[in-house]
């Protein structure tokens, strides 16, 4: 798939444009103020493949939690401003590698912010959010339409390169997940800036995996998106799983582990479902790392019709029989093992 070209954006020490690799996001439900708690989630979102985290910045509390939460994690943060200038100078003063705000709801001291991000040489991600569009783009549209978000979005740009600023990523998001698809089509005409997408406020794990897997693939897919975040209403470590398998479905990202189960039928005679989950639960950050640049396959098959065949074409893999299933590395069968060994079998084959 062939990439929109865009400019390059440096944030602490990942890139994100041009040809960089997607860079993965995701944003802490913690109270940034609780240092201990956003770092752990932050650690854990880091091992998991997160490339860069934001934290909410309500408050000056928060801005000044963010140096202490800096010393301990190693992935560059974004702060999430809105409203007050204050804090994204402040956040930006204790270490933020990259500062999002919302132009439309900061209505002064953007010129203050951009001398701020000048001076530490960190770029701003213009934000435009189908839910706080400025009053006269929404009087002109009559409601948020892609025209709309782009035009704000291009608005806002302008006011940040005025101020002789160009360091910019461009995200404009919507719920409605056709709106945004054509929202960013539109824009990645008008603007070079990376565009960091994602479909917002998209719901639980089961619809925002949905909603999200439909509306990045239809984006990324006409190579639009150099960063991606998918938004769920859940532990953001899903958000991540979910972003990464995204990128490899689409050949975006290569390696890592994937599992390859079939949904049973009446030929079953193991749990295959429990299985599988059991498998995927297993499977730790580490042994993820292991293969994080390595297509690795395993197949959990319930019987002998597709099972083999299956289990074959993968590193490792079982077809069941009767309580009972064959175990298959690299095409051979190696084994016979009884259902109760299966999950702890290929855990410790790839571990
Ligand atoms: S692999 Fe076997 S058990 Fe699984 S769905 Fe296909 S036929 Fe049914």
């Amino acid at each position: 798939m062939k990439r929109t070209e865009t400019k390059k954006v440096k944030v602490g020490n990942i890139s994100i444009g041009a040809s960089s690799d997607v860079v993965i996001q995701s944003m802490c439900n913690t109270k940034t103020v609780d240092v201990d708690a956003t770092v752990n989630q932050i650690n854990s979102l880091s091992q998991n493949g997160c490339d860069l985290v934001r934290v909410s910045v309500p408050d000056e509390d928060s801005a000044l939690a963010i140096s202490k939460i800096k010393e301990k994690i190693n992935i560059p943060l974004v702060a999430d401003i809105h409203f007050d200038y204050k804090l994204a100078l402040l956040s930006i003063k204790h270490g933020a590698d990259k500062i999002r705000i919302n132009p439309g709801n900061i209505t002064k001291g953007l010129d203050e912010i951009v001398k701020s991000c000048k001076d530490k040489n960190i770029p701003i991600r213009v934000g435009v959010n189908s839910g706080s569009l400025e009053k006269d783009i929404l009087e002109k549209y009559g409601m948020p339409t892609s025209e709309a978000l782009v035009e704000s979005a291009l608005n806002n740009i302008r006011k940040i390169e005025d101020l002789n600023y160009d360091n910019i990523v461009v995200s404009i998001k919507s719920s409605e997940v056709m709106l945004c698809v054509n929202a960013y089509k539109l824009l990645s005409t008008k603007t070079n800036y990376p565009l960091h997408i994602g479909i917002t406020e998209s719901g639980t794990i089961w619809s925002g995996n949905i909603k999200s897997s439909i509306g990045l693939s239809l984006i990324l897919n006409e190579g639009i998106g150099d960063t991606i975040r998918v938004s769920l209403t859940g532990d953001p470590v899903e958000e991540v799983k979910t972003a990464k398998l995204i990128l490899k479905t689409l050949g975006i990202r290569k390696g890592g582990i994937e599992i390859v189960s079939c949904p049973t039928c009446s030929r079953t005679n193991i749990d295959i479902i429990k299985i599988a989950n059991e498998i995927e639960q297993a499977i730790t950050p580490d042994i993820r790392k292991k293969f994080e640049n390595t297509n690795y396959k395993i197949a959990v098959m319930g019987c002998a019709v597709n099972g083999p065949g299956e289990a074959r074409d993968c590193d490792i893999g079982i077809a069941g029989g009767n309580k009972e299933a064959l175990l298959f590395k690299k095409g051979e069968i190696i084994s016979k093992i009884s259902e109760d060994k299966i999950v702890e079998t290929i855990i410790n084959y790839i571990s």
